[in-house]
C-alpha cells in the first residue's frame, strides 16, 4: 500500500514538473508572438544600414597624394599603394591603388587618417564572392560608388528597430515622413553646440 501511494506521489510530482516545464516553453512561444520579426524578405527587402556603416571603401584616385599614410595606420598594411616619382614635377604619380576586401577587417582607420580624405566607407555589404581572390578591388573598382538601398527600385527598404517611430515595431508601411524615436545627430550637435555659446555669454 505504502509502495502504491509513493508511486502515486511521484507520478504527480512528475506532472506537476511536466506542467511547469510545458508552462515555460509556452510562455517564450507566446513572447515571441509579441516581438516584431527579425527577418525580412531578402532580397527583395532589406535593412537599411546604420548612418555610419563601415562597408566597402570607396577610393577617389584625383585626390590621392601617394603618402601611403592608410599603409601604415592599417593593422596589417594593407592598402597597397603603387606609385612613382615624377622627377619633373617633383611629385609622386599615383599608377594604382588596391585594399584586398578579403583580408580588410574594416576598422576604418585608413578613412580616419587620410589626409586628403579620399577614402570613405560606403553602406555596401553585399560582396560575396566565389574567388576570393575577386574581393581584391582596385582603384577602379573601389571608384565605383554603391547602389544605395533606398535609391534602388527592385528594393523595399526597412528601418531597423533603432530607426522606427516611438512604439512602432513593425517597419513595413510606415507613413511617410515618420520620423524615428529620439532626438536625431544634428538635433543632439545643435544643443550641444547652443549649451556651450549659452555658457560662453
Ligand atoms: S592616406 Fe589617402 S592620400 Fe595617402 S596614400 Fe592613402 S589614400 Fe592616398
Ligand atoms: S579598413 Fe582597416 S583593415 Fe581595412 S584597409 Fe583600412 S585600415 Fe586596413
Amino acid at each position: 500500500m505504502l509502495n502504491f501511494l509513493k508511486q502515486v506521489g511521484d507520478y504527480a510530482k512528475e506532472s506537476v514538473q511536466a506542467a511547469k516545464y510545458i508552462g515555460q516553453g509556452l510562455s517564450v512561444t507566446f513572447d515571441h508572438m509579441r516581438r516584431r520579426p527579425v527577418t525580412v524578405q531578402y532580397p527583395y527587402e532589406k535593412i537599411i544600414p546604420s548612418e555610419r556603416y563601415r562597408g566597402r571603401i570607396h577610393f577617389e584616385f584625383d585626390k590621392c597624394i601617394s603618402c601611403e599614410v592608410c599603409v601604415r595606420v592599417c593593422p596589417i598594411n594593407l592598402p597597397v599603394v603603387d606609385w612613382e616619382f615624377d622627377k619633373a614635377s617633383k611629385k609622386k604619380t599615383l599608377n594604382h591603388y588596391s585594399i584586398d576586401f578579403g583580408v580588410c577587417i574594416f576598422c576604418g582607420n585608413c578613412v580616419e587618417y587620410c589626409p586628403t580624405n579620399c577614402l570613405s566607407m560606403t553602406e555596401e555589404y553585399e560582396m560575396a564572392a566565389y574567388d576570393r581572390h575577386e574581393l581584391n578591388y582596385d582603384n577602379v573598382a573601389m571608384g565605383r560608388l554603391p547602389y544605395k538601398v533606398t535609391q534602388d527600385p527592385m528594393v523595399t527598404p526597412l528601418r531597423e528597430y533603432g530607426y522606427l517611430p516611438k512604439g512602432v515595431t513593425d517597419p513595413h508601411d510606415l507613413p511617410a515622413g515618420s520620423r524615428r524615436a529620439g532626438k536625431l545627430p544634428q538635433e543632439i550637435l545643435e544643443e550641444a553646440e547652443s549649451a556651450a555659446s549659452g555658457a560662453d555669454n
